[in-house]
């Protein structure tokens, strides 16, 4: 029985577990990994906050699949623009979609497209040195900042912003991003949620770390939080929930905070309803709402507040590519329980929506994993030529397909750059410069 060619497209954490799966349950699966960016490994790089190193020890797994003897790594190489999604269909036995979901949610406002005004996805990327968002180059330079969202995300943005330099010394924040946030000299922050606090996404431990900064005062009124939690939540979700209203009370408790450059406002149940300025922002319009059954409503009450900058953290869509089904209500790939088409498959953000820690995308990839494997471990006619017809449209494109050594360059460059300003990695963030290290002799 000849191979089973197989293209995931999109090498991060879920395309990763998928090939991990694949690759030790099937002896005989060529896997190629195709990533349009030079490098692996999705947010786990581009997304996870640079100050949360710990996270990122995760690599070392992936790398391990990365360098398995049939797995491939096809960086540089973006589908619907350096080979089609039919071509991808044509060529492999199974295609596996798990390209994520980092186009950023609109809030739907008026004002939302003045300068000053950015997405998360785009300032995380930013921050993060995606190349394409290389040149983002945020305006910081307004004393305030409103972030929109309740989720961990917002609150990776509230923190950086709100460290100082010796604070973020030990991350691998881009050497551009760390000279902007110094210079921002920033007076306050606006963390806003259209919801109450119970109904906060975020999670205890990145709630408690806002604490902790040391030049960032929280300012909290203490009647915008419950007394306690009701009965009725889930047991886990409960326990979530119990954690980061204890932390909220103690916030609201604290006194004067001398000494502190940043007034952190934590609002809730606040829904921003207009962006306000010229050409730039300069204030935030912004509506009671209450949560009665489940449901948030608008009161009539609205109130402004200043903010030179604006940044949602309020969702993510996928960006999907010319015929891929895309359920665009939901904006993930179109796919029932994984399966997308025959023979076509999808996991992780893409899947399911911008929800999950990275090791959550492992049971979803698994699960596509055993479609996969119940699907064509016993199928016989495996006739398409996977690899080498790929190889072949590229290098006749001329596409700098970035390869497993070529990464490994990169990371190690990266990571030597780091080291002589004594942090764990300093990235490059140009696409010649990623090009240009993974060619190094
Ligand atoms: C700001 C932020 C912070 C986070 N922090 C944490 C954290 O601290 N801890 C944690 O556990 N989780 C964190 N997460 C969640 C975690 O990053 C996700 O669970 C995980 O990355 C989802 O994996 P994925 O593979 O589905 O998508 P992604 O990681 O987004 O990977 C998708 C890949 O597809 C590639 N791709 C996209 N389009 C194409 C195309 N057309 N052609 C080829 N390739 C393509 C992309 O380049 C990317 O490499 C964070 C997420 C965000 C947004």
């Amino acid at each position: 029985m000849s191979h089973l060619q197989v293209a995931i497209v999109g090498s991060g954490p879920s395309g990763l577990y998928v090939a991990d799966a694949l690759s030790r349950k099937l002896a005989d699966a060529h896997i190629d990994l195709i990533d349009r960016l030079p490098t692996p490994l999705g947010l786990l790089r581009g997304g996870v906050a640079p100050d949360h190193q710990a996270t990122k020890t995760i690599a070392r797994q992936f790398e391990r699949v990365l360098g398995k003897e049939r797995v491939r790594f096809l960086g540089n190489v973006a589908v619907g623009r350096d080979v089609s999604y039919s071509e991808l269909k044509s060529i492999y036995d199974v295609v596996v979609i798990c390209i994520g979901a980092m186009v950023d949610r609109r809030m739907g406002i008026p004002g939302e497209d003045l300068a000053g005004v950015y997405g998360s996805g785009a300032s995380v990327a930013w921050y993060n040195g995606l190349p394409d968002a290389r040149d983002l180059d945020p305006q910081l330079d307004a004393g305030s900042v409103a972030v929109v969202g309740n989720g961990n995300v917002a609150l990776d943005v509230v923190r950086l912003l709100g460290k100082t330099e010796d604070e973020l010394a030990n991350s691998d924040l881009c050497s551009h991003a760390r000279l902007k946030f110094a210079a921002a000299s920033l007076t306050d922050i606006w963390l806003i949620g259209r919801r109450g606090p119970l109904d906060a996404g975020f999670t205890p431990a990145e709630l408690g770390e806002l604490g902790e900064l040391s030049r960032v005062a929280i300012i909290l009124d203490g009647a915008q939080l419950p007394v306690q939690v009701p009965d009725d939540l889930p047991d886990e979700r409960r326990r979530v929930v119990e954690k980061n209203l204890a932390l909220l009370q103690n916030f609201a408790a604290r006194g004067e905070q001398a000494g502190k450059s940043i007034r952190l406002h934590f609002l809730f149940n606040a829904a921003p309803v207009a962006i306000l300025g010229e050409t730039r922002a300069n204030r935030m319009k912004l509506e009671r709402t209450r949560v009665e059954n489940g449901r948030s409503s608008m009161t009539g009450e609205t109130f402004e507040i200043t903010a030179g900058t604006v940044i949602s953290a309020i969702g993510y869509r996928s960006s999907p590519f010319p015929g891929l089904p895309f359920d665009d209500q939901h904006g993930i790939v179109g796919n029932q329980l994984g399966r997308v088409e025959p023979g076509v498959y999808t996991a992780g953000w893409c899947k399911r929506g911008p929800n999950g820690v990275i090791p959550a995308n492992r049971t979803d990839s698994l699960a596509v994993a055993e479609l996969i494997i119940g699907d064509f471990s016993l199928r016989a006619n495996r006739d398409k030529a996977g690899s080498k017809e790929l190889d072949r449209l590229l290098v006749e494109r001329g596409v700098h397909v970035v390869d497993f050594a070529g990464w490994q360059k990169i990371n190690a460059a990266e990571i030597a750059r780091g080291a002589s300003q004594a942090r764990p990695r300093e990235k490059f963030t140009r696409m010649e410069e990623l090009l240009a290290a993974a060619a190094a002799s």
